[in-house]
C-alpha cells in the first residue's frame, strides 16, 4: 500500500473547486444507524426478543435493528419452530414506529459442513443430502410477514441460488454473514451473478481483528475483494452478531426517511457502509453518484470523499479494483477530498476505507468501509441503420 504525495498535492490544489462541483448534492439522504445481525434465546443467544429490541432502541440508540436467530432449533428436526418465527415477526411489528425505531424480522440461514451426510457421525445432524459443501451463513429478512422461513436444511433451499429465488418471490433480501477466508469459506460466494440483486451485501471487517488481547487473522476484506475482483456485486454492511443481547451500530444506511421500506430500499441498492466501532460519517461519491451505484462516464471519474470523524482520522484509502490507489493521513476530524482519476482505464469498482485513531474495548481502531461504486466507460450510442 503506497502513500502518494501526488494525491495530496492534487487533492489540495483542486479542493475548493471540486468540493463544490462534485459534492454539491450532499444532503439528499440522511444516515440511519443499525445492527443487521444478532441472536436471542430463540437460537443460541441470551435474552428475549423484547430484550433484544429494547437494548437496540433504548441502550444502543439505534435507528433500526434486524434480529437474526439461526434457522435451526434446539432439537430434531433441527428447524426453527414455526411459532418462534411468527413471534419474531410479530415482535418486529410491535417495536416498529415510523420515524422512531424500525425493527426487522430476519433469520440466519445456517449452512455448515458438519450437517452434511457422511461428514459427521452424529446421526441426528445428517440432514443435508448430496456431496459436502459449505455455504457458510446468510442473513435473510423480509419487508412483511412471510408464513415460514426457508431453512438451509430443507433440500428446496439448501444452496444460495435456491434460497435467493425463494426470497426474491417474497420481496426479501439476503446478505453474506461473516465471510471466511478459504478453505472453509470456499463456497460462500458460489451463486449465480443473477442472484446478486437479492444477495445484495456482505458483512465487512478488517483482515485482522483483536479480541481479548489476541490478534486473529480473519482476512475478511481480502475475501470480499476477491469476490469483487471476479466481477461479483456486493455492498458492505456489518453486524455485531451478538449472542449476549448487546446490539451496536455497525451499518449505516442512506435513507430519505426512517421507515422499514426506506431501510430495505437502501440495503437493496447498497446505499450502505460498514463500521466496526465509532459512528464515522462517510459520504463517498463519483460524479455525484452515491455508494452502491453504477456510473457511466465519458471522462475521468470525479471522486469526492467527505469524512466526519468522532476522533482524528488517521488514514483514508481509495481502493480501485482491489488495489489501494491513493492513501492519505490527514490527522484531522473532518476531511473533504476531491480527486479526478486520470488513470481510469475501463470498468472498475472503487471503495473507500477510513481508519480513525480511537480504539474499541479490544484495541481495534475504528474503521469505516463504503460500499463500492462501479464505474464504466459510457457506451457509444448504437449506430443508426441506413435507410435504403
Ligand atoms: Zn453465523
Ligand atoms: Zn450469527
Amino acid at each position: 500500500m503506497k502513500t502518494s504525495d501526488a494525491w495530496k498535492t492534487v487533492a489540495l490544489s483542486i479542493l475548493v473547486v471540486w468540493v463544490t462541483a462534485i459534492c454539491g448534492c450532499a444532503g439528499r439522504y440522511r444516515t440511519a444507524w443499525g445492527d443487521v445481525h444478532g441472536h436471542t434465546e430463540l437460537s443460541d443467544g441470551k435474552g428475549s426478543l423484547d430484550d433484544y429490541f429494547h437494548h437496540a432502541r433504548d441502550v444502543a440508540h439505534l435507528d433500526f435493528a434486524i434480529v437474526t436467530d439461526h434457522d435451526f432449533g434446539h432439537e430434531a428436526p433441527w428447524r426453527m419452530p414455526a411459532a418462534d418465527w411468527q413471534l419474531t415477526q410479530s415482535k418486529a411489528e410491535e417495536f416498529t414506529v415510523d420515524g422512531g425505531f424500525i425493527a426487522i424480522a430476519g433469520y440466519e440461514w445456517t449452512s455448515q459442513e458438519k450437517y452434511w451426510t457422511g461428514v459427521t457421525n452424529q446421526a441426528s445432524e445428517r440432514l443435508f443430502p448430496g456431496p459436502p459443501s459449505f455455504y457458510n451463513h446468510k442473513i435473510v429478512y423480509f419487508p412483511a410477514a412471510v408464513p415460514y422461513l426457508f431453512s438451509a436444511k430443507d433440500p428446496s433451499f439448501n444452496n444460495p441460488d435456491l434460497l435467493a429465488e425463494a426470497v426474491r418471490r417474497e420481496g426479501g433480501l439476503i446478505h453474506n454473514a461473516h465471510p471466511d477466508a478459504p478453505p472453509q469459506g470456499r463456497d460462500q460466494f458460489d451463486y449465480s451473478p443473477f442472484n446478486s440483486d437479492v444477495i445484495a451485501n456482505t458483512e465487512m471487517s478488517g483482515d485482522v481483528i483483536r479480541y481479548r488481547g489476541t490478534n486473529y487473522p480473519v482476512l475478511v476484506e481480502q475475501t470480499v475483494r476477491r469476490f469483487l475482483d471476479h466481477g461479483g456485486r456486493t455492498g458492505f454492511v456489518a453486524g455485531s452478531d451478538t449472542h449476549e443481547g448487546k446490539t451496536a451500530a455497525h451499518t449505516a444506511v442512506l435513507v430519505h426517511d426512517l421507515t422499514r421500506t426506506a431501510i430495505l430500499d437502501a440495503l437493496r441498492h447498497r446505499r450502505t457502509y460498514a463500521i466496526n466501532h465509532a459512528r464515522i460519517g462517510l459520504d463517498f461519491r463519483i460524479n455525484g453518484h452515491v455508494m452502491g451505484e453504477e456510473v457511466e462516464v465519458n471522462a475521468p471519474p470525479r471522486i469526492c470523499v467527505r469524512v466526519r470523524g468522532t476522533a482524528l482520522i488517521e488514514e483514508i484509502t481509495l481502493v480501485r479494483d482491489g488495489v489501494a490507489i491513493e492513501v492519505i493521513h490527514p490527522s484531522r476530524r473532518n476531511v473533504k477530498l476531491a480527486f479526478v482519476d486520470r488513470s481510469f482505464a475501463g470498468s472498475s469498482y472503487y471503495y473507500v476505507r477510513v481508519i480513525q485513531s480511537d480504539l474499541d474495548e479490544h484495541g481495534n481502531k475504528s474503521c469505516a468501509w463504503s460500499s463500492p461504486i462501479w464505474v464504466h466507460p459510457r457506451r457509444p450510442p448504437p449506430a443508426r441503420a441506413h435507410a435504403g
